[in-house]
């Protein structure tokens, strides 16, 4: 049996980068989730499929082969190849970033992701970051996280990041953006962000990377102890 830890939150709170690090330090899987719905939001956009074009999504989805290779860099997140092609600036733009919250919250898309995502952690222990991992792919997982940091703090960094990647928006675009993101992921019918009623909150406002990868670790190691105790 392997051991899942899942982290959820809104968009920008640090899911990303924490995950990797978590990863690294004590040899899990990682998998970033939203990558998957970015891969799928890619292929929406370029093949112009509408959104009430269920079956065409769905087929997507069941058909899309995805793979994550290492990015060494610990601040990167790792590079996405989606169909042998390395789409790992494309699935962060901005024109994805508009509509990416529509698409996930098609019921059909978000079953379909559901056995994917189920598969993948099935024989490893697997890190999961998301927006349902702790409430419905994974609602057993070991440790449940839900990672939160203040709107603006969030916008400051996504700002910053599309800055360094040469990705030109304003800051006011960028909150605009993860304010509608936000409030329909939050309000979606299915599988809707929210944190599990088990899960623990960090605030990483005013933390550094750091401090919540450090905090992330150690409740690793107290809940790891006391599964293994009670065994
Ligand atoms: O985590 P990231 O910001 O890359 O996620 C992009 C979008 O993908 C989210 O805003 C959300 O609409 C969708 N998503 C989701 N469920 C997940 C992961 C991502 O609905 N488990």
């Amino acid at each position: 049996m392997s051991f899942i830890i899942a982290i959820d939150g809104p968009a920008g709170s640090g899911k990303g980068t924490i995950t990797k690090r978590v990863a690294n330090k004590i040899d899990f899987l990682r998998l970033d989730t939203g990558a998957l719905y970015r891969c799928l939001t890619l292929e929406v956009i370029r093949n112009k499929i509408e959104i009430n074009d269920i079956p065409k999504m769905t087929d997507i989805v069941r058909n899309m082969k995805i793979e994550f290779v290492p990015n060494e860099d610990m601040d990167e997140l790792d590079y996405v190849f989606l169909n042998k092609e390395n789409v790992t600036k494309e699935i962060r733009s901005n024109e994805v970033n508009n509509i990416i919250s529509v698409i996930s919250s098609i019921k059909e898309v978000r079953n379909e992701m559901l056995q994917i995502q189920r598969n993948i952690a099935k024989e490893k222990n697997t890190i999961m970051e998301g927006r349902d991992i702790g409430t419905v792919v994974f609602p057993n997982a070991d440790l449940k996280i839900y990672l939160n940091a203040d709107i603006e703090e969030r916008a400051r960094r996504r700002y910053k990041e599309n800055m360094e990647k040469g990705i030109s928006t304003t800051y006011e675009e960028v909150l605009q953006i993860l304010k509608n993101r936000d409030k329909i992921d939050m309000e979606r019918e299915v599988a809707p962000l929210k944190k599990a009623e088990d899960a623990i909150e960090i605030d990483s406002t005013n933390m550094s990377i750091e401090e919540v990868v450090d905090k992330v670790v150690e409740l690793y190691y107290n809940k790891f102890k006391k599964l293994k105790w009670l065994k």
